[in-house]
């Protein structure tokens, strides 16, 4: 479904909401207290009269307005004081929105609205693969026998090394608010890197955080859209905003981009403005640290290896086991 489409639709149903709890409130309180209805219906009357006025324009308009405004001032007070001597907020007659700021249209000055761009976001993983894998990758779902008690590498099994990463992730999430972490998952692909991220991903965006998933070569193709496709709407500085201020970042697949100036030029900055900011992210990665320092220049490795913890992922490739046991 086309995304500014669906947002609007959500916009409209929570204005329709709105709408709806306000008429209940009003009919609610209209037969208990009659006046309420009564200063109700003259402040719509005056609103039209002074609108009125003002086309008009009669010779002493000026003097006209004010009267009925101060009418209408009168009849605002005398609504307040009924409310509140009933007990009741004196703005619960009023409208309620969800946001103040653009009251529910989702544009404010002629400019998508905070909450706009924070749908948009969500959107975006709600409508990206993310939101599917996440149905069926959670920590819950771990699947601990594909992992060897072989003694391998290091003197440590697949097994015992992933629990101790598993840990890591758990403690990452439950300690999220607390923490300064960053973390590297290196290793071959199909160890359960993916499945630990979007594990994370998860547990974090249901408690409201902020979370952007991306792999590497989608993170510079949107700074590249932002700063030289000028046609393109749908990154603006806000969403751009995001990427540095979001409360995780999740950059997959690390490596895998086409490595140029400019690549390395977003990758450092990304980098070190969420590292300035202290804002958390988490790296994945299949190439081994011989590779990553090949690719790589030293201000980027050393921003990495200096402020991210590195987890090194172990064992054979799960997916072709779990095909075996299938
Ligand atoms: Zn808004």
């Amino acid at each position: 479904m086309n995304r500014a489409y669906s947002i609007a639709e959500e916009y409209e149903r929570i204005r329709e909401k709105n709408k709806n709890e306000l008429e209940y409130r009003k009919s609610l309180l209209y037969s208990k207290i009659p006046r309420l209805k009564e200063i109700d219906e003259e402040l719509i009357k005056l609103g039209i009269d002074i609108t009125k006025t003002i086309l008009s324009k009669p010779e002493n308009s000026d003097i006209l307005v004010r009267e009925l405004q101060n009418r209408q001032l009168d009849l605002k007070i005398e609504k307040a004081e009924i409310l509140t001597s009933n007990n009741y907020p004196k703005d619960y007659l009023n409208m309620k929105y969800n946001c103040n700021t653009c009251k529910d249209t989702g544009f404010a000055d002629n400019k998508k609205c905070s909450c706009y761009i924070q749908k948009e976001i969500n959107h975006l993983y709600v409508q990206s693969d993310l939101g599917d894998i996440m149905k069926k990758e959670n920590f819950e779902q771990f699947r601990w026998e594909y992992y060897s008690d072989e003694i391998i590498d290091d003197n440590i099994s697949p097994k015992e090394n992933m629990k101790l990463i598993y840990k890591k992730c758990v403690d990452f999430v439950k300690d999220f608010d607390d923490i300064n972490t960053n973390m590297l998952f290196i290793g071959r692909p199909g160890l359960g890197k993916t499945f630990l991220c979007s594990s994370i991903a998860k547990d974090l965006l249901d408690v409201g955080k902020s979370v952007i998933y991306k792999t590497v070569s989608d993170l510079i193709d949107i700074v590249r859209k932002y700063k030289f496709d000028f046609e393109n709407e749908e990154i603006n500085e806000q969403y751009l905003d995001e990427i540095y201020n979001c409360d995780l970042l999740i950059i997959d697949d690390l490596g895998t981009e086409l490595s140029t100036q400019f690549s390395s030029l977003v990758l450092y900055s990304i980098l070190n403005k969420r590292i300035q900011n202290n804002k958390k992210m988490i790296i994945s990665t299949n190439l081994d640290i011989d590779e990553f320092t090949k690719i790589y220049s030293d201000r980027i490795t050393s921003r990495i290896f200096g402020c991210f913890d590195t987890l090194e992922f172990l064992g054979e490739d799960i997916r072709l086991k779990m095909h075996k046991l299938i």
